[in-house]
């Protein structure tokens, strides 16, 4: 039996976070609210409205084309995809057909062999979403306050060829939808959807086999069992001499399977035309380099930043650059560590095992903990000075969590010692008990600091105000 190998291609949907809906003036903030009371004429589809482009969500497209290396077209065009459901009250949705927004670009992944690999991205344009029907018993019920929201499509070309790749290239396109604010690409409340085309051949055949389409994917999970799924399927299939038929499947969750939905659409089907309410979209080079100036960094651009400024491996790079919030907080936490001479690798160490940990434990997101960065800071100072042991460095941590309080505070039980004339006098003793040490900085060994800041800390078990402490040792020794 010969072997055989996937092709894989994904289309992805992700929800735009625009003020308002794709072509009317309706609140896009929808989670969560009445059924039917974020809805108009437009998005409802009633004869005689007309729809208006949100501004918005185009420069939002424009922003994904740019950070996924895109060409942007000088002139895209709305094009009325026909179909007939019940939560398409039009009949048909306002799509982009043969002149979309940004096309040929591409996304970097690590790739199975974990050598980096280019998936090419064939398509990103804008249309907008359907209502949202609820079946109950015999007769169902329909939701408009979905419709009418603004709707990115990003498609690849076949160049994945394992579900791992197909997850990496997933992972990797929410966190840049993520950098650049435009999605919130949360698969569990659909504002990211993701369909999986996939068809399998024997290795050494030039030609891509037939594919199937799989929807109703929602998680990253979802994603990966059901195109291992379908994979081992169609091998069985081919390998049996049989034919793969193209068909749309759905992923169901609870059988752990495929099932075929409905024969495969044409473009054909759906009667694509321009839509004749909306002019073409023409997109002027000084806005495309207006909003390229606007582009943050990139999480792999961070990446690289952070190995090569902080010192990190590149795997810890990944993990702080993989959200947006996380890499802030840590680079604020460094420099407030900088401020008390601690380095960043200890600092990245313990936000990305105990912080990690405890937000973890209480499904919190970082930006709601109430450990800030510079008291994150603090707490890894008094272990890196000694003052602490790292292990009960873990249950401050765990209390500065719970409540609140700095890390000197619940470290010693009482508050903080930082009245100056108190610490200078101890200052004074440590400076008095080490000359030797205070000969060595003065010639130059400045990094002696963070060891006398140690001694005094000790001296205090812990009391001290560090913040106090560096100040006061840094004036004493450069007189
Ligand atoms: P369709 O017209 O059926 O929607 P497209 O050519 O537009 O097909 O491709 C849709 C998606 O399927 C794209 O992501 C593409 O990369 C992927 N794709 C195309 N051909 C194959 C194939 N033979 N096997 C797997 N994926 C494929
Ligand atoms: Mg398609
Ligand atoms: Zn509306």
């Amino acid at each position: 039996m010969s072997d055989y190998e996937a092709i894989i291609g994904m289309e992805v949907h992700a929800q735009l976070l625009t003020r308002s809906k794709m072509f009317c003036g309706c609140d896009a903030n929808v989670f969560g609210a009445e059924p039917n009371t974020h809805v108009c004429p437009v998005c409802l589809g009633l004869p005689g409205s007309l729809p208006v482009i949100n501004r918005r969500a185009v420069e939002q497209a424009i922003l994904v084309g740019l950070a996924l290396h895109c060409q942007i077209a000088e002139t895209a065009v709305f094009s009325r995809k026909n179909y007939f459901y019940p939560d398409l009250p039009k009949s048909y949705q306002i799509s982009m057909y043969d002149f979309p927004l940004c096309q040929q670009g591409w996304i970097g992944i690590e790739g199975a062999e974990g050598s980096p690999k280019r998936i090419r991205i064939r398509r990103v344009h804008l249309e907008e979403d359907t209502g949202k029907l609820f079946h109950a018993g015999n007769y169902s019920l329909v939701d408009f306050n979905r419709s009418g929201l603004p709707l990115l499509e990003i498609v690849t070309e076949p160049d994945l060829r394992t579900p791992e790749e197909a997850r990496q290239y997933l992972v990797k396109l929410r966190t840049i939808l993520r950098y650049l604010g435009v999605s919130s690409g949360d698969m569990e409340k659909g504002a990211m959807r993701c369909e999986a085309n996939v068809s399998v051949r024997p290795v050494g055949v030039p030609e891509f086999g037939t594919k199937v389409e799989v929807k109703n994917l929602n998680s990253f999970r979802a994603v990966k069992l059901a195109l291992e799924y379908e994979i081992r399927r169609q091998t069985q299939v081919l390998a049996h001499g049989g034919q793969v038929r193209q068909v749309t499947m759905g992923w169901n969750e609870g059988q752990g399977r495929t099932v075929e939905q409905r024969a495969k659409e044409e473009a054909d089907d759906y009667r694509y035309f321009p839509e004749p309410d909306l002019p073409p979209l023409r997109i002027s080079r000084a806005w495309v380099d207006e909003l390229a100036a606007r582009l943050p960094e990139l999480p792999d651009a961070r990446r690289a930043r952070f190995v090569a400024q902080y010192g990190l491996s590149a795997s810890e790079a990944a993990v702080l650059t993989s959200d947006r919030d996380v890499a802030d907080y840590f680079e604020a936490a460094v420099q407030a560590g900088r401020e008390r001479g601690i380095p960043p690798r200890p600092i990245s160490h313990w936000l990305s095992g105990e912080l990690f940990r405890l937000l973890k434990a209480e499904n919190i997101e970082i930006g709601q903990t109430r450990v800030t960065p510079a008291a994150l800071a603090e707490l890894v100072a008094l272990v890196e000075t000694g003052a602490i042991t790292a292990h009960s460095g873990k249950a401050v941590l765990q209390e500065m969590f719970a409540t609140g309080r700095r890390a000197g505070e619940i470290a010693t039980g009482a508050t903080q010692v930082d009245d100056q004339e108190v610490l200078a006098q101890i200052v004074e003793q440590v400076l008095a008990a080490h000359p030797e040490q205070v000969n060595r900085y003065r010639a130059g060994k400045t990094t002696l600091l963070n060891w006398f800041v140690g001694e005094v800390m000790k001296a205090t078990r812990g009391k001290a105000n560090p913040q106090v402490v560096t100040a006061l040792l840094e004036r004493k020794l450069n007189p």
